[in-house]
C-alpha cells in the first residue's frame, strides 16, 4: 500500500477551513475549497489517505457498490486514467484509487496525518472555530467541516476481559495493516453484519477452526463479481457523464432504481420471475432496486423475506443449521443487506462452527478465548470483532464540539439526534457535517454519489457567503424542525424503524432512537438541497 508521502502540518494555525477526514468526502472537499482559493487544512487520524478504505483492511473487505459508479465524476482525467479490475473491488484496490486521486491532485501537502481532532469551539466574537488536536495544536478556521465518516467510530462490545486474553484481538475497523497470520489458527469472529460476513467467508478458507458468534442472522444476497477487461472499462468511461446524471437522481444513488411496477399489479408467477431476475444481478439492486413495497408493506416484506430464506436454506447442507442462519424476527431489507461471496457455503465446511449468542450471550474474554453466559468456553488464538460502529453520530460526538454559548453537540445528540439535511446543526454556525445523520449519505446511498453531492453543496454555500462578505451561516430552529419532521414522517412510513440495528441507533446503549438515514430518495434530497441554494439559503441565518 502507498505510504504517506508527506505531512502537511507546516502551514500555520489560521485557516479559512479545517476539514476533518481524508476519505472519499474529505479529499474532494479539500480539493474543491483549494480550487476556490481558500487556505485549507485537512486532518486525519490515519497515517495516509483513504478513510474507510484505509481503516477497514480486514480480510475480505470489499466495496459493494459497482466500481464504475464508485468514483469521482468531476475530472475526466481521473475517470479516464483509472482502471477498475472488477465489478466489486477489494479494499486494497479502492484504497489505491484514493491514493491515486490524492497524488493526482497533490492533496497530501495540506493534510496532517496521524492527528485526531479532540475538541472544537465556536468563538462568537471572532466568528471562527478554534480546533484542538491530540498533538497539542490549536488551529482556527472560519469553516469547520467534518468529513469524518458515518461508519468510523468503532463499537467495542460490552464484554470485559480484553486485557486478560493472551491471543490477538482485532476490531475490523482497526485491523493491523500488516495483517494477521490466520493459517491453521483457532479464530473467532464476533458479529455477522456486512463486515462479519466478508470476514467469515474469507477466513474460513484459511483458519484451522473458525467459530462464528452470531447474534442476529442476515438476509445476505450473493454477489456477482465479474472481472473487467479493456472493452468493459472503455464502455463505462464512454458513458461516465450519463452514469453521473443517472445516479444523482435514483432512489439510492445507484445506476438502477426502484422497480416501476407495483407488487400488487403482478401475478405471483410474475413476482417470482421479477425477483429471480434482480437476484441474478448479484448486487444491491435486490434491495434498493426492488418493488417499492418491500420496505413499506408488511405483507410484501414477509413474502420477499420468505423467498430469500428459501434461497439461503438451499445453500446449507444441514437443515437444522440452515434454520439458525435465516432471520425470522425482522423483514428483508430493514437491516443493511450484505452481499456475500461464499458466506453460506463456509458453514458446510468441517472447520466452521456457528455459535448462537442471542439467548446465551458472550460474557467475557478469558485468558484463552471467549466465555458465554452458560459457562461454555471457546479456546481461540485470534478474536476478530466485527461488531460495527456508533454510526452517523459517533465520529462527531467523539470530537467534543461546542457551538454557540458553549452548547455541546455530544450532549445535544445524547438527548435527540437533530440536524438540517444532515449538513448543518442549528446552534453550530459554520459547522458542516458531510455524512452527518438524517441525510441519505448516512446509509441509504451509494456513498460516492451522496458524498460528492454534499461536498458540492457545502462548497457552493461557502462560495455564496464569501461572495456576500458574510461571516457565518446556520439553520434556524424552525428550518431544522421542518426537516426533522419530514425525515421522521418518511422514516415512520417504512418497516425500517421496527428493526433493531445501527440504522436506528439500537446497537448503542442509550443512543436516542431515530432512523439515522434519510430514506426519501437521493434524487429528492438533491432537489431539496438545490432549492435551498437557489432560494439564497432560505431558512438559514446568515450574518
Ligand atoms: P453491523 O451491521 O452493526 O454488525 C455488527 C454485528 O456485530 C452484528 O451482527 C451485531 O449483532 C454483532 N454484535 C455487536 N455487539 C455484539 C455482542 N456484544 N455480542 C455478539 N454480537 C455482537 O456492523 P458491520 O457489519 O461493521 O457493518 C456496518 C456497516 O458498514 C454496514 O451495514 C455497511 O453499511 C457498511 N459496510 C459496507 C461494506 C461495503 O462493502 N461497502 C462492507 C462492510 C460494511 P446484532 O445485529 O444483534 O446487534
Amino acid at each position: 500500500m502507498t505510504q504517506a508521502k508527506g505531512n502537511g502540518a507546516g502551514a500555520g494555525t489560521d485557516f479559512d477551513a479545517v476539514v476533518v477526514g481524508a476519505g472519499v468526502a474529505g479529499l474532494y472537499q479539500l480539493h474543491k475549497l483549494r480550487e476556490m482559493g481558500l487556505k485549507v487544512q485537512s486532518i486525519d487520524a490515519a497515517s495516509d489517505v483513504g478513510g474507510t478504505w484505509y481503516w477497514n483492511c480486514y480480510p475480505g473487505a470489499r466495496v459493494d457498490s459497482q466500481s464504475y459508479i464508485y468514483q469521482y465524476w468531476f475530472s475526466d482525467e481521473l475517470v479516464n486514467e483509472w482502471n477498475w479490475s472488477e465489478r466489486f473491488p477489494g479494499q486494497p484496490e479502492t484504497e489505491r484509487y484514493l491514493n491515486f486521486v490524492a497524488d493526482k491532485l497533490d492533496l497530501r501537502k495540506d493534510i496532517r496525518f496521524n492527528t485526531r481532532v479532540t475538541g472544537a469551539e465556536w468563538d462568537e466574537a471572532a466568528a471562527r472555530w478554534t480546533i484542538r488536536t491530540d498533538k497539542g495544536d490549536t488551529l482556527t478556521a472560519q469553516f469547520f467541516i467534518s468529513c469524518a465518516g458515518m461508519l468510523s467510530a468503532p463499537k467495542v462490545p460490552p464484554f470485559p476481559g480484553h486485557e486478560k486474553f493472551k491471543g490477538i484481538i482485532a476490531h475490523t475497523a482497526r485491523y493491523p495493516r500488516e495483517g494477521i497470520d490466520l493459517k491453521g489458527k483457532r479464530v473467532g469472529v464476533v458479529g455477522t453484519g456486512a463486515t462479519g460476513i466478508q470476514v467469515i467467508q474469507t477466513v474460513a478458507k484459511e483458519a484451522g477452526e473458525l467459530k462464528v458468534f452470531q447474534r442476529t442472522p442476515q438476509y445476505a444476497v450473493p454477489m456477482r463479481n465479474p472481472k473487467y477487461n479493456d472493452a468493459d472499462r472503455a464502455q463505462f468511461k464512454a458513458k461516465a457523464h450519463e452514469l453521473e446524471n443517472l445516479v444523482n437522481h435514483t432512489f439510492a444513488g445507484f445506476d438502477f432504481d426502484v422497480l416501476p411496477e407495483s407488487w400488487y399489479d403482478l401475478t405471483p408467477e410474475q413476482r417470482r420471475a421479477k425477483l429471480e431476475e434482480i437476484w441474478a444481478d448479484g448486487s444491491l439492486s435486490f434491495w434498493v432496486g426492488s418493488f417499492p413495497e418491500v420496505l413499506t408493506d408488511e405483507k410484501v416484506g414477509e413474502e420477499v423475506s420468505e423467498w430469500v430464506r428459501e434461497k439461503i436454506r438451499a445453500r446449507i447442507d444441514d437443515p437444522e443449521l440452515a434454520e439458525k442462519l435465516v432471520p425470522y424476527h425482522y423483514s428483508f431489507g430493514t437491516y443493511r443487506v450484505p452481499l456475500e461471496n461464499g458466506f453460506y457455503d463456509a458453514f458446510n465446511q468441517d472447520n466452521v462452527e456457528l455459535v448462537e449468542v442471542k439467548e446465551n450471550p458472550i460474557e467475557c474474554f478469558t485468558e484463552t478465548g471467549l466465555k458465554l453466559a452458560s459457562g461454555e468456553e471457546y479456546e481461540l488464538d485470534v478474536v476478530i470483532l466485527a461488531t460495527g460502529f456508533d454510526a452517523g453520530t459517533g465520529a462527531l460526538t467523539r470530537m467534543d464540539i461546542h457551538g454557540r454559548n458553549g452548547v455541546s453537540l455530544t450532549e445535544e445528540w445524547s438527548k435527540d439526534i437533530r440536524s438540517t439535511l444532515g449538513l448543518q446543526v442549528s446552534g453550530f454556525p459554520n459547522l458542516f457535517t458531510v455524512a452527518g445523520p438524517l441525510a441519505p449519505s448516512t446509509a441509504f446511498c451509494n456513498m460516492t454519489t451522496c458524498l460528492q453531492q454534499q461536498v458540492d453543496w457545502v462548497t457552493d454555500c461557502i462560495a455564496y457567503l464569501r461572495d456576500k462578505h458574510a461571516k457565518s451561516i446556520e439553520p434556524t430552529v424552525e428550518k431544522q424542525d421542518e426537516w426533522v419532521e419530514h425525515h421522521d414522517e418518511v422514516a415512520n412510513a417504512t418497516l425500517l424503524v421496527r428493526t433493531n440495528s445501527w440504522y436506528t441507533g439500537a446497537n448503542i446503549e442509550g443512543k436516542p432512537r431515530r432512523l439515522l438515514s434519510y430514506i426519501g430518495g437521493v434524487g429528492h434530497y438533491r432537489q431539496v438541497c438545490d432549492d435551498i441554494k437557489a432560494s439564497g439559503y432560505q431558512g438559514f441565518s446568515i450574518a
